[in-house]
């Protein structure tokens, strides 16, 4: 049985007094059977795992660096991450592809980094509107899933989370159908399946993309939905425990 993970992604919002509101909201609030982690900005990881040192709420960064140490000018190490309490790192974010233009392989290679350090990467994925149009969304899932694939072994998978982001979806306030989202899931699981069927179906997968407490229940309930990645509904402690609680 795969327990739900409802994580927070912050971007790059709010003020360090806002961030200490939030996450002072969160731990307050009932946030019912679910596992819960915030991903907030870099320069707010260490107050706010300071904040979350006793809690069971976990922390994760929004990126993390290809590279283990040196001049690589802006970016945050694994190492670092870890020193700050992070547990799981976002990678592979539609806005880090598309405005950073971070390429399949550089998501990969971030992704291994992750595990090496002993981070869960959150690896997202998932298709733009053209692409969905173009019927070629497993396509585009497949090319991103198996460009980490050939750099990580199979059993990496075991140690991260996936989350299926339509771009489209994301920030739009258009949500993907629960029947669509379960199809592309089912399709990410019966692909790692088919390279371990074990690990497949312990892998946690979660949907992102306009996600909030009036939908989550039934996207939620689908079958190999286990979770969520929130982005604006996160940054409302009740939206974010809402979400939590109608698994
Ligand atoms: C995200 O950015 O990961 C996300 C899902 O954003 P939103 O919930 O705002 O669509």
């Amino acid at each position: 049985m795969r327990s739900c993970l409802i994580a927070g992604n912050w971007k790059m919002n709010g003020s360090l007094q806002s961030a200490i509101e939030l996450i002072e909201g969160i731990r307050q609030g009932d946030r019912g059977q679910a596992q819960l982690a915030v991903c907030p900005p870099a320069v707010y990881l260490m107050k706010i795992g300071g904040m979350l040192s006793d809690s069971d709420i976990a922390l994760g960064a929004q990126n993390v660096c290809d590279q283990e140490a040196g001049a690589y000018t802006g970016e945050v190490s694994a190492g670092m991450l870890r020193e700050c309490g992070c547990r799981y790192v976002i990678v592979g974010h539609s806005e880090r592809r598309s405005l950073y233009g971070e390429s399949d392989q550089l998501v990969a290679a971030r992704f291994a980094m992750a595990i090496a350090a002993g981070l869960t990467p959150i690896l997202c994925v998932g298709e733009t509107l053209q692409e969905r149009e173009q019927e070629i969304t497993e396509k585009v899932v497949a090319r991103q899933l198996d460009a980490v694939l050939e750099s990580s072994a199979i059993g990496d998978f075991a140690k991260a989370v996936i989350a299926y982001e339509p771009v489209w979806a994301i920030g739009t306030g258009k949500v993907a159908t629960p029947e669509q989202a379960q199809a592309v899931h089912a399709f990410i699981r019966g692909k790692l399946a088919e390279a371990d069927d074990g690990i497949a179906q312990q892998l946690q997968i979660l949907y992102g993309g306009s996600m909030n407490p009036s939908n989550a229940a039934e996207l939620l309930a689908q079958t190999d939905i286990d979770g969520g990645l929130i982005g604006g509904a996160s940054l409302k402690a009740q939206d974010f425990l809402a979400i939590a609680q109608s698994i």
